[in-house]
């Protein structure tokens, strides 16, 4: 399915995309599942558990592209 609109699936990872500050690529260390959001230490951008793990994601498939 995902040929026939010229696109290519990708597995990525998702090791660590949770960790990871998806702007300066910090890694923050484990956390626990209930934490929704954190501040990066580094460059102190607040992030959404969720959403920095998804950029993550994005930016790990992006050299497949
Ligand atoms: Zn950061």
């Amino acid at each position: 399915k995902c040929e026939r609109y010229g696109k290519k699936l990708i597995a990525v990872n998702p090791r660590n995309t949770s960790r990871i500050c998806s702007k300066c690529g910090f890694n923050s260390g484990a956390k626990p599942l209930e934490i929704r959001e954190w501040t990066c230490p580094i460059c102190q951008v607040h992030h959404d558990r969720d959403i920095n793990a998804a950029v993550n994601i994005l930016h790990k498939a992006m050299p497949a592209l």
